[in-house]
């Protein structure tokens, strides 16, 4: 009889323990854009050694399964054309070093300024074009090392509030780049990692920023540092990171201008 009654309880824990954890999880991506309809641009290219074409692949199906509709793009030159960028909610872009002309340049940075979401990871956004230090200053941050190569790491996730972030528990990835980076303290970051001294002993015990948020004039700006293979995505917490981070960037064109600014010193 005693042992029933614990039965029942245990049940009536475990069922409010359920709906609660599908609250939290509720929460999160309800407040996010849809990707229903809307019109992606995926850029790729630069350097071969971050599988380009494979990543593009990959994230092209979660976009298609979700609504959206996918162009693809292997040349810079897509920025120029005026037609294209002015019917694009979302550039996802990744493009590792290489280097854009002014007029490419120019015609990403014009778009973005009007409303057109950028989102990416890794290289392919966060170390692109690096003689130009405007596109850093859209992107809000510019890789400087991966101290040790492909090494096993935790992301912690800082934000439970953000949309983006919220529900995510802290997770680890394994035999990838952990990146070093320098970032524009203002955007709001919603995960980050911390350093160990086993390459540079100096660098222990130092977070860095993996996830944050922005804006570059009316444009959502989305940067996720992980990413060296494409692989990396089949990590559960970088996958949803992604995914999430695009669906929120892809809504600056429809949703009202959002505070990200998180200033650090003031
Ligand atoms: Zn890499």
């Amino acid at each position: 009889m005693i042992k029933n009654k614990f039965k029942i309880i245990s049940l009536i824990f475990a069922i409010i323990f359920m709906f609660s954890c599908k609250k939290v999880n509720k929460s999160s991506s309800d407040h996010l854009p849809t990707l229903k309809g809307k019109k992606i641009l995926m850029v790729f290219g630069g350097w071969e050694g971050h599988h380009p074409a494979v990543f593009v692949t990959k994230v092209s199906k979660w976009l298609e399964a979700a609504g959206a509709q996918i162009t693809q793009s292997d040349s810079l030159e897509v920025y120029t054309n005026k037609k294209i960028m002015d019917a694009t909610d979302l550039i996802i872009q990744y493009w590792t070093m290489g280097e854009i002309t002014k007029e490419q340049f120019r015609g990403l940075e014009n778009a973005v300024k009007r409303g057109v979401g950028l989102a990416g990871c890794h290289g392919g956004l966060g170390d692109s074009f690096r003689n130009n230090p405007e596109y850093q200053y859209m992107i809000g941050g510019q890789w400087v090392e991966h101290p040790g190569g492909k090494i096993d790491y935790t992301i912690n996730v800082i934000d439970n509030n953000d949309p983006i972030s919220d529900g995510i528990k802290d997770f680890e990835i394994k035999d990838t780049e952990q990146y070093y980076m320098h970032i524009d303290p203002n955007t709001k970051v919603l995960a980050t990692t911390k350093f160990t001294d086993s390459i540079h002993t100096w660098i222990k015990g130092r977070v860095i920023p993996v996830a944050w948020k922005t804006y570059y004039g009316n444009g959502r700006v989305f940067y996720l540092s992980i990413g060296h293979n494409p692989k990396d995505f089949n990590t559960l917490g970088a996958k949803e990171l992604l995914f999430r981070g695009i669906k929120w960037a892809s809504g600056s064109k429809y949703e009202p201008i959002e505070n990200t600014l998180k200033a650090v010193y003031e």
